[in-house]
């Protein structure tokens, strides 16, 4: 199967080269009709936990769950691990919906927030006492910010009390969070592991656990997928409803492929395409970089200052079969974002490259 386009769109975005191959290994195992209680599933789930575990270096103690999307986890850590008190890091669109979740069950929620495109410096943080949650965005989608990993492992350190939870949907597994330093992590599967929407990973400690244990004796947990069922179930590599075993099994074959790779040699190749794009971009007229700061700049989505209006821009690489995103939100035309994950090959990158010489 060819593909015409390339999508270098931050989500849903380009698939997985071997995404085919495993697609069919899937159907050829008729995997779509066994039931999520038979030993076949259980070995589906134990290969995708397994890899997972080696590619992202998670602790054994932690446990990896499955979810519907990283949102639903948003939900999720809001219900376990908090009960009055929250605290967000908001730089963008993503982040602000996080805390909007918090507002909206009715947790008392603070935030500290940056405009569209800057980062936070860690000494201006201050976090406030009695909240629960300090909720960190590693890679803000909608702005091409990140935060970098050293100042959320020193927001635990200085806050071993709180729960620190990183957002890591549009960057995992490039960046070298700590998971034996944060108490909880998550992704979904369409960003930076190149495959269909349908799948949130949450990764969680046993200090998570304890303290849905502690909020279940007193108040409400909730009733879906909560905490300690979720953590029962993933220890015998099951689920409490019938999961997407689609996603599971696909995002275990892709975990597989990058760790046979090596994620040194994924995040080396992630730097050396962000540096060809960013400094293409900071040289190109009509063009400037939406981060000001190198060290906020996202490794895996380019945000894009666009003279012209950028639906102009994109339309005229889509003639050519080139997808790129526009700006988020407020930034629709006035920006551009960029994908540059896994899946977006060197040779994608250059083609890119050389149509906006071409055309712009
Ligand atoms: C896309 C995205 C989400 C939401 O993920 P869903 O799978 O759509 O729920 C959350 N955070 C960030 C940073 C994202 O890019």
């Amino acid at each position: 199967m060819s593909r015409e386009k390339i999508f270098f769109t931050p989500g849903p975005s380009e698939l997985y080269p071997k995404f085919e191959e495993f697609l069919k290994d899937f159907v050829d195992n008729q995997f779509g009709s066994i039931s999520h209680r038979s030993a076949a599933f259980k070995k589906i789930c134990q290969h995708t936990d397994e890899q997972l575990r080696e590619l992202l270096a998670i602790p054994a103690e932690n446990a990896v769950m499955f979810t519907g999307s990283a949102s639903e986890i948003w939900e999720r850590i809001l219900m376990n691990c908090t009960e009055l008190e929250t605290f967000h890091l908001v730089n963008g669109s993503f982040s602000k919906k996080f805390y909007s979740y918090a507002q909206s069950i009715g947790r008392h929620a603070h935030k500290f927030e940056k405009p569209m495109g800057e980062g936070f410096s860690y000494s201006e943080i201050k976090v406030p006492e009695y909240a629960e949650l300090i909720s960190t965005t590693q890679n803000e989608t909608s702005t091409g910010v990140q935060m970098p990993e050293a100042d959320i492992h020193k927001l635990k350190k200085n806050n071993p009390k709180k729960i620190v939870s990183v957002d890591m949907v549009s960057s995992a597994p490039i960046p070298d969070i700590d998971l034996s330093l944060v108490d909880t992590a998550y992704f979904s599967i369409q960003k930076s592991f190149g495959l269909p929407a349908g799948l949130g990973v949450w990764i969680a400690n046993e200090y998570c656990l304890e303290r849905a244990e502690a909020i279940n004796k007193k108040g409400s947990i909730g009733s879906h997928h909560t905490l300690p069922e979720l953590w029962a179930q993933s220890r015998a590599f099951q689920t409490p409803s019938t999961p997407n075993v689609m996603a599971i099994y696909l995002l275990g074959r892709v975990a597989e492929d990058m760790n046979r790779r090596g994620r040194a040699t994924l995040q080396k190749e992630v730097d050396q395409k962000a540096k060809k794009l960013y400094s293409y971009f900071e040289k190109k007229d009509g063009f400037s970089l939406g981060v000001a700061k190198p060290e906020h700049r996202s490794r895996t989505v380019a945000v894009i200052n666009t003279e012209r209006a950028s639906s102009e821009v994109i339309a005229a690489l889509k003639e050519k079969n080139l997808i790129i995103g526009a700006g988020y939100g407020p930034n629709k035309e006035s920006q551009i974002r960029i994908a540059n994950f896994i899946a977006n090959t060197p040779e994608q990158i250059d083609t890119l490259l050389n149509a906006f010489e071409e055309l712009f």
